[in-house]
């Protein structure tokens, strides 16, 4: 006899996966109204710390739903890098000078950050289905029918879209038929946290040695407990212990310290993939399920979250009528491309650091140096590090002139909305970011885009004082600064808006 599937009620969004990226997506998407389901295959949640390092931009982000500080809470901030050979300084660069709310590395285990993501999702009635996993689904004109088996049984879910958060291994990006390109690199990663309380001249920095056989970097973790990773040497055992770890700390830093009360320790092998694609009609990929690279700069994390963020705002304001499917296509050409930049930016950072050879060492070594001397390139790899660079300029969805910064993030803007776009136009007589009403840009040249804006888009933008001098500038509901033009250009600027917005 045919097993029985229950059929569930139709919900907005299928959330698959609930590590950082898929608790973020969902928590984004419900405090913008929307229903989600989100399943995990796992019974419990990890408590393996893996993704230690949380960047300026991520909590930026998370800042703007009250989640950066509670997470703060539960870790160590970090204030510089020192990259060293042996008992030489090659290079030191600090966080503080970051142009960031948050001008700091936040030193936090992963289980800590889903764990503030799930209370703040359960706060809001959702609960992460545990023990739930994808099976297959399939794709209809108005939605996605997952079929998943869960502690009832085998259930089929039904949802207008589904987002695949669920990982490297994503049942979501198999089900897509996507292939997952890409390459894997012949040295394994070991890895080991441990109690070390490192004494540093000052303040808690993240401190990497480049060594003959490898690197080895130690990044202080809070109650005086330290995270090692390593390049595992030739010889390694598969199954290695804290005197294999303790020999390398010995070997490959100037540091004269005994490690004890390993809590954890992981030999691994990185990758550098990714799909060619995060969306195929309704359903859509985002963190290690649409790519994943190696750990050094602590990136991998830090862009699951960010693909979150730029997906959720889109999704809602599609599904909800108020933007055409255009915009949601901007999902994939811009987080493609910012994905495929970390990869890129990962790949020559690890073979740099990785080199072997004695004279390529050398010369990498005198070029760290001289090139940290400079501080503006310094602060420039500092500022890309915190992902504080990333920009869609050249992208779709910008109107006008990168040199006006369309594209990059505005981190003094005016609060912006949750689903709704801002408007900025110049107006002498009303303070910066003051809301304009019907009224207020009744004449002058900005009054025929207050009367376009006003009659066809009162729901999705809103219009407020300020631009930079002549210009008016457009905000997007995450931030970043899409549009910049002068009232000349207006009438262009409401065309270019129609392909996005109904
Ligand atoms: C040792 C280590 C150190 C790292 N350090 C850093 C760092 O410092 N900074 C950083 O930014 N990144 C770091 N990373 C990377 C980071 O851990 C990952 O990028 C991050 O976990 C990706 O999050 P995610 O939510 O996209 O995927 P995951 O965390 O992999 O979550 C996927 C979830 O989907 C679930 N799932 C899988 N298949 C199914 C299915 N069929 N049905 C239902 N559920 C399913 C899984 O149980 C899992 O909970 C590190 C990784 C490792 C391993």
């Amino acid at each position: 006899m045919p097993e029985r599937l229950a059929v569930s009620e139709h919900v907005d969004v299928l959330v698959v996966g609930a590590g950082p990226t898929g608790l973020f997506l969902a928590n984004e998407l419900v405090r913008r109204g929307l229903q989600v389901r989100i399943i995990d295959c796992a019974a419990e949640p990890s408590r393996l710390s893996r993704a230690i390092v949380v960047h300026a931009r991520t909590l930026e982000v998370l800042a703007e739903s009250d989640l950066a500080d509670p997470l703060i809470a539960r870790g160590l901030p970090l204030a510089g890098l020192c990259l060293r050979a042996g008992s030489e300084l090659l290079m030191e660069t600090r966080f503080d000078k970051l142009p960031s709310a948050f001008p700091f590395v936040l030193s936090v285990s992963q289980a800590d950050t889903e764990a503030v993501l799930t209370e703040r999702l359960q706060s809001a009635g959702v609960e992460v289905e545990r023990a739930t996993q994808l099976d297959h689904f399939r794709q209809h004109g108005t939605g996605v029918s997952a079929v998943v088996d869960g502690p009832a049984g085998r259930e089929l879910l039904r949802a207008a879209w589904m987002v695949g958060c669920d990982g490297a291994h994503s049942a979501v990006r198999h089900g897509m038929n996507l292939a997952f390109e890409g390459q894997s690199y012949e040295e394994h990663l070991v890895l080991a946290d441990v109690a070390l309380e490192l004494q540093s001249a000052d303040v808690p920095r993240i401190q990497t040695w480049l060594a003959p056989d490898g690197i080895c970097a130690l990044f202080p973790l809070i109650g005086g407990r330290t995270r090692i990773i390593a390049t595992a040497p030739a010889g390694l055992s598969e199954d290695p212990t804290l005197d294999d770890i303790q020999t390398l700390v010995d070997q490959r830093t100037n540091l004269r310290v005994t490690l004890s009360q390993m809590s954890w320790l992981s030999r691994f092998r990185i990758h550098c993939r990714q799909v060619s694609t995060y969306q195929d009609d309704r359903v859509l990929l985002a963190g290690d399920a649409a790519h994943i690279h190696s750990p050094v700069g602590g990136q991998g994390m830090n862009t699951g979250l960010q693909d979150a963020h730029n997906l959720a705002w889109k999704l809602v304001m599609v599904h909800g009528g108020a933007a055409r499917l255009a915009l949601l296509s901007t999902y994939t050409e811009e987080r493609h491309r910012i994905g495929a930049e970390v990869l890129h930016d990962t790949d020559v950072a690890t073979r740099i650091l990785g080199l072997k050879h004695p004279v390529a060492r050398a010369l990498r070594d005198q070029a760290v140096s001289l090139l940290s001397s400079f501080t503006l390139l310094r602060e420039r790899v500092t500022r890309q590090l915190a992902e504080l660079d990333v920009s869609y300029d050249g992208g779709p969805l910008t109107f006008g002139d990168g040199s006006y910064g369309v594209g990059a993030r505005i981190p003094d803007g005016p609060p912006h909305a949750a689903a709704q776009f801002t408007l900025l136009v110049p107006h002498p007589e009303h303070a910066p970011h003051t809301e304009l009403l019907p009224g207020h840009l009744a004449s002058g040249p900005w009054a025929p885009l207050f009367v376009g804006i006003y009659e066809r888009y009162s729901d999705t933008v809103v219009l407020r004082a300020g631009g930079v001098g002549d210009r008016a500038s457009l905000i997007r509901p995450d931030g970043y600064l899409a549009a910049s033009f002068t009232s000349d250009e207006a009438q262009s600027f409401l065309i270019w808006l129609a392909r996005w917005l109904r």
